[in-house]
């Protein structure tokens, strides 16, 4: 499928849903993409990445933004402590805030350099064991933990379990960014997102169905 067919599908999502139309931000997901292809969605107009490491977002972000300065990117895989300071220069917003010890560091960072991207948590909505993030019955006290430490949280994000309907993820993600004020919800991929949508999706990342299948997989 092409940008300009996703777009629309996002725009169709948002009318049947009565969402505001352009109340929906689309992730371009990049990751393990061929330069050219992502060269491409960058051509045709497209300025909001994600990526989901941050050595591979290294080796062609601060190159793109040369041609394209307008460009944002997102990380939407896990951080480690030892890399936030790196994640600190690449990226205008991070998803996968997940732990206390991270947070500080965020924290400590964010005062160093005087500023912060954008800061989703990421929510253990399925609770599976190998998943990261906070599980949902303690999210309200580290979103209070994380505010405490002035942290910019705009919002929630969530991956449900493969073999699960995402639907009771979403409602259950919005249900828990409304109750703690956030107005930010990063849910839905390639095969969901116009579903994330009808959930109150505000950032919905979708790789394989703009630039096609990936040809291998980040485990
Ligand atoms: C890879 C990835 C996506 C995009 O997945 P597609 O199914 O290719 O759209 C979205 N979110 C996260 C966290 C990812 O790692």
């Amino acid at each position: 499928m092409s940008l300009s067919e996703i777009q629309s599908q996002i725009t169709k999502a948002e009318q049947d849903h009565t969402r505001a139309i352009g109340s929906t931000h689309l992730i371009a997901v990049s990751k393990v993409q061929p330069n050219e292809r992502v060269q491409e969605v960058l051509e045709q107009g497209h300025r909001l990445f994600g990526e989901n490491r941050v050595q591979e977002a290294a080796g062609k972000w601060p190159m793109f933004k040369e041609q394209f300065p307008d460009a944002s990117v997102h990380l939407i895989g896990p951080l480690q402590t030892n890399k936030a300071r790196q994640a600190f220069d690449l990226f205008d917003a991070i998803h996968t805030l997940d732990r206390p010890k991270l947070a500080q560091t965020c924290a400590r960072l964010a005062q160093e350099l005087g500023k912060c991207p954008d800061l989703f948590i990421q929510v253990n909505t399925g609770k599976e064991p190998q998943k990261a993030g906070i599980l949902p019955e303690e999210t309200d006290e580290f979103v209070q933990q994380a505010m405490a430490l002035d942290l910019p949280i705009t919002g929630l994000m969530c991956i449900p379990p493969v073999d699960e309907e995402p639907a009771l993820h979403f409602a259950l993600l919005s249900k828990l960014a409304k109750r703690n004020g956030l107005k930010d919800l990063s849910m839905g991929m390639s095969g969901d997102f116009e579903k994330a949508i009808s959930f109150g999706a505000t950032h919905v990342r979708v790789g394989s169905a703009i630039f096609g299948a990936r040809a291998y997989e980040l485990t």
